[in-house]
């Protein structure tokens, strides 16, 4: 290809901007187009377990200075996924149920935050990302253009359109419409706040590197701390001084999960205190500590999430449009493995789309082979997440 190779990624999640790092270190014309806003449009979600899958993905994707950032501002290890009950006066660990395959539910990996590793991915990208642009619909002309079209009325046109637009991607919608999202009818209201002297002595001290399921109250509730092994602000300041860090402490996050019938499609929508009060409401008869966690939280930084999955599809024939991450392979977050899954597939397309850039293979080889790959790799990681969450979250939420 002689004219340069110029790239338009849809969403600026975990994966889209993985992606839009190493194109626009490689050279390539990349623009990054977000729904959100502005990046502190919406509350992230808090920690996020990163084992050698994103690990490497980062490694491969991040500028040096931004890799060795993100590797100072990693959490404690994060080696397993435990189980507390909260029957009785006492919180107890108790052995999960196996898996069917025998493994253990997560490959030992680091809390991280995600809002600090967001920051991060978002480090030297002014100018290639663009905020308040949600992408409504695409065409693509014989001579192998792609226009992307958005809310606001406007468009650009590319060699390839990234669907890298999450769970809900409209990017899928056109190009895949056969696909289908099956709503596992699991609602998550999750929340962070400080770790107090009083929070950490009333939990098991093998929750320290781990992540923890807690049964026997109603709802379940998820309990996992996140201690940075360096303040983001000051590090950034020492290693990258262009990357505005927001500082947050060392934290504790919740979540608690109930059926969808427990809950009003309208809560959906509810900013964060009041989604906070209704988490209150819902463990009036949880056990103390964790209602404690709850009650010591930051209420703003309340969430509310649906869980999904992709049910699997046919492969297909490649075009000028390809997907990425949970747009094309969502799961529930049950094994840890939806970002992880997300950033390799960054990793593998921006791998794929520099040899059509170097002029050593064409844009279809490129996507095709691309394709392949993730699609193993992406619904392998689906199954192996909703067998986890069968074997496992079903019997722990009511
Ligand atoms: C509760 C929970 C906990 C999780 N924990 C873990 C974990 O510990 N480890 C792990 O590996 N995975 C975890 N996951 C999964 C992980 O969060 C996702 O798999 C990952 O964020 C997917 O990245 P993505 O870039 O594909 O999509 P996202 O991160 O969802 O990003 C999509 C982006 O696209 C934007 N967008 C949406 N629509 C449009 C549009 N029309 N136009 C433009 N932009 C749009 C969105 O605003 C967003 O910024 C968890 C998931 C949940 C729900």
């Amino acid at each position: 290809m002689n004219e340069p190779l110029r790239v338009l990624i849809a969403g600026a999640g975990l994966g889209g901007l993985c992606l839009a790092q190493r194109l626009h270190q490689a050279g390539v014309d990349v623009l990054v187009l977000e729904r959100d806003a502005g990046p502190y449009s919406r509350a992230q979600g808090h920690r996020v377990h990163i084992d050698q899958r994103g690990e490497d993905a980062l490694r491969a994707c991040l500028p040096g200075p931004l890799f060795e950032l993100y590797q100072a501002t990693r959490g404690q290890p994060s080696e397993r996924m435990m189980l507390i009950n909260a029957e009785g006066a006492r919180l107890q660990e108790v052995p999960l149920p196996a898996l069917p395959d025998g493994t253990s539910i997560i490959r030992t990996g680091r809390a991280v935050s995600r809002n600090t590793l967001r920051e991060i991915l978002l480090g030297g990208l002014d100018g290639v990302v663009r905020f308040g642009k949600a992408f409504t619909r695409y065409e693509q002309d014989g001579g192998g253009q792609v226009r992307a079209w958005f809310a606001d009325g406007t468009s650009e046109s590319g060699d390839v359109l990234v669907g890298a637009d999450g769970i809900g991607s409209a990017v899928r919608g056109q190009r895949l419409p056969q696909a289908r999202v099956e709503d596992l009818e699991i609602r998550w209201i999750g929340g962070k706040g400080p770790i107090t002297g009083e929070i950490e002595r009333s939990l098991p001290d093998g929750l320290e590197h781990a992540f923890a399921a807690v049964t026997g109250m109603d709802p379940a509730m998820m309990i996992g701390y996140m201690r940075f092994e360096n303040q983001p602000r000051p590090t950034a300041e020492h290693l990258a001084p262009d990357v505005l860090l927001t500082d947050t402490g060392d934290f504790v996050m919740w979540a608690i999960t109930v059926h969808r019938d427990r809950l009003d499609a309208s809560d959906a929508h509810l900013p964060g205190p009041e989604l906070h009060r209704r988490a209150l409401d819902l463990t009036a008869d949880a056990h103390p500590a964790m209602r404690r966690i709850i009650e010591r939280s930051w209420p703003e930084q309340t969430f509310h999430l649906s869980i999904g999955t992709t049910l699997p599809i046919p492969a297909w024939v490649s075009d000028h449009v390809t997907l990425l991450g949970d747009a094309v392979h969502a799961m529930p977050p049950s094994r840890g493995s939806g970002a992880n899954t997300a950033l390799s597939d960054a990793a593998d397309l921006a791998r794929h789309l520099i040899t059509v850039q170097q002029g050593s293979s064409t844009l279809l080889e490129a996507i095709s082979a691309y394709e392949r790959a993730m699609i193993e790799r992406g619904f392998a990681a689906v199954e192996s997440s909703t067998s986890a969450i069968e074997a496992i979250a079903r019997k722990i939420i009511r």
